[in-house]
């Protein structure tokens, strides 16, 4: 089966940013695209962002068995579909996942070969500064994420592979070193 790879960390770390450089370093890795019931950002698209879902589709669909995770993250319900990672690898293609802490807890239990990589900030007042000058969330969103972040932090060290997103350059670098590494491994075994 083609390898999964699940990056997570806390809100404003970095995530999204550092995805984007390693698939374009990597280009035969693909973001499973999540389902969510929090509101679109200005910009975002649905199907291409997240599939932005109401609360009772989101409910129906975990009741037809159609997560593979799924968590609730500041007030909202967050979800890996099934079919999001199954297309991709039954045809081989390794597939990259960005979640919350939860989330990436409920995949270690149901897919164990999937590589686990956290994000780490250099500092807490950085976390903050990045969260503030996304300018994407509310000032009361920022606090509930940064609360949320205290627990994320303490759960570090349960997984694999740790890098610290202070200079952005280096940590996609890691990040890429990380996933060929794996990807060449997974080809040998
Ligand atoms: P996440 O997906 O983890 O919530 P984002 O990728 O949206 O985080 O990044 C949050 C903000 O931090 C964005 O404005 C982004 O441009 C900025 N950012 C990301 N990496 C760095 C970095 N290494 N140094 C400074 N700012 C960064
Ligand atoms: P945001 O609202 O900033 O897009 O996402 C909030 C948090 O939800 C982030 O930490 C993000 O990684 C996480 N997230 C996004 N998609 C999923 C998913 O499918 N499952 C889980 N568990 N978390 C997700």
């Amino acid at each position: 089966m083609a390898r999964v790879f699940v990056i997570t960390g806390p809100s404003g770390v970095g995530k999204g940013t550092l995805i984007r450089g390693l698939v374009a370093r990597v280009p035969e890795l693909e973001l499973s695209v999540s389902a969510t019931t929090r509101p679109p950002r200005p910009g975002e698209r649905d199907g291409v962002d997240y599939h932005f879902l109401t609360d009772e589709e989101f409910e129906r669909r975990i009741r037809a068995g159609e997560f593979v995770e799924h968590a609730d993250y500041s007030g909202r319900r967050y979800g890996t579909l099934r079919s999001e990672l199954e297309q991709r690898t039954s045809a081989g293609v390794p597939v990259v996942l960005e979640i919350e802490v939860q989330g990436a807890r409920l995949v270690r239990a149901a897919l164990p070969d999937a590589v686990q990589i956290f994000i780490m900030p250099p500092s807490r007042e950085a976390l903050r500064e990045r969260l503030v000058g996304r300018g994407t969330d509310s000032e009361d969103d920022i606090a509930r994420r940064l609360a949320v972040a205290e627990r994320e932090l303490m759960a570090q060290d349960e997984f694999a592979y740790k890098v610290l997103n202070d200079r952005q350059t280096e940590a996609v670098d890691e990040l890429e070193s990380i996933v060929r590494r794996e990807l060449t491994h997974s080809l040998s075994r």
